[in-house]
């Protein structure tokens, strides 16, 4: 990797995605911040522009930062992306430039294990159904039905169990729900019982909570075969990726009965979200929120800057992703 510089000398940033004060407040006069919200502002940034900036802000995950935005800049050494998820990174492209990539993990995870708790509490036991019976006066005339979910009678498989995966299966265990994951390795330190094979998991649980990251390796591994596995009480929480589950197919057997309901906080193609699925009643459906809280955010926007920083003082990246590593500066 290049030296930093810790000179006197300007250095140029490029800050990529939504403007988020904490990044633009975030730096020294020693830094000179270039704003670029979409992909069309990068195309009018002046070639001399581009031509000095060294570091990137990536502020979110809609600002995608391919091989074709890495190659506008040659002087590019990182980049501080927002969000533990980086698949809207080209990681290889960077680690073949020798550039690192940093991301924003941890400060989220407890965040995100809550909305996958939350969120299967509320697909099993109806709270969005039962909120609109009570705001429609239904409430006046007759009890709100039962519900046919429960976590009560449930066995929960985790699709991943990373450090949002397990802070997940602390939630579980401390409800009483027994808890087994699957992985391509079993994850150090974890005392569930792992599976090799998805739908080997598959078919000895009822309910999935996917949280592995998106990209070509995990791509709609959810599939029509994991669900049939899964059998006609099964209930899929996805606050990993949309492109994990194969959107296409749950929504078949959602409407099937193949499977009994779905909680999603992501989606293949957001923010569009099928109509069909929209239209469900089995499903609860949230726009991407999973670590989408003020004091989340803030740590995560504060992070973004701190990589930055530490790696133009001259020292190792706080969190540098595992394509890129750096151990030494
Ligand atoms: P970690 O890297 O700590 O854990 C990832 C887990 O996924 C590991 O258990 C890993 O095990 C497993 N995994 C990775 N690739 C595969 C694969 N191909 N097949 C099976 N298992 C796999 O990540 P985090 O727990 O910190 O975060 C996980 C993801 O959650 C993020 O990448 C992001 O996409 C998503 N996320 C979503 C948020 C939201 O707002 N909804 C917020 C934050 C994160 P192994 O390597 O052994 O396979």
């Amino acid at each position: 990797m290049m030296a930093g510089n810790i000179s006197s000398e300007k250095i140029d940033l490029l800050v990529y995605g939504p403007n988020k004060p904490i990044v633009d407040n975030g730096f020294s006069d020693q830094f000179v911040l270039h704003p670029a919200e979409t992909r069309a502002d990068l195309d009018r940034l002046s070639p001399a522009v581009a031509a000095k900036i060294r570091g990137a802000a990536v502020t979110y995950s809609t600002a995608r930062c391919d091989a074709g935005v890495m190659e506008l800049f040659p002087k590019l050494e990182i980049v501080s992306s927002f969000g533990v998820g980086y698949d809207h990174v080209d990681a290889k492209y960077a680690s073949e430039h020798k550039i690192v990539v940093t991301n924003t993990p941890d400060v989220l995870t407890e965040e995100v294990a809550d909305i996958a708790l939350g969120l299967l509490i509320a697909t099993l036991r109806e709270f969005i159904k039962a909120d609109r019976y009570l705001r429609s006066g239904l409430w006046t005339t007759q009890q709100f039905p039962l519900s046919v979910g429960s976590l009560r009678d449930r066995k929960v498989g985790m699709v991943g169990m990373g450090r949002i995966g397990q802070a997940i299966g602390r939630r579980l265990e401390a409800s009483k729900v027994p808890v087994v994951y699957h992985s391509r390795n079993p994850a150090p330190g974890v005392s569930y019982q792992h599976y090799p094979d998805l739908i080997e998991m598959a078919k000895a649980v009822d309910t999935l909570v996917v949280i592995v990251p998106g990209g070509p390796s995990t791509a709609k591994m959810v599939n029509a075969d994991v669900m049939k596995a899964l059998g006609p009480r099964g209930v899929i929480i996805n606050v990993a990726r949309g492109s994990v589950i194969d959107e296409v197919a749950m929504i078949a057997a959602l409407k099937s009965g193949a499977i009994l309901a779905a909680g999603l906080d992501v989606f293949a193609n957001e923010p569009a979200v099928p109509d069909e699925l929209k239209a469900m009643q089995n499903v609860v459906l949230l726009p991407h929120i999973g670590s989408a809280s003020v004091v989340t955010r803030n740590a995560m926007d504060q992070m973004v800057v701190d990589n930055l920083k530490t790696w133009f003082a001259g020292k190792p990246p706080l969190t540098p992703i595992a394509e890129t590593p750096v151990t030494s500066r």
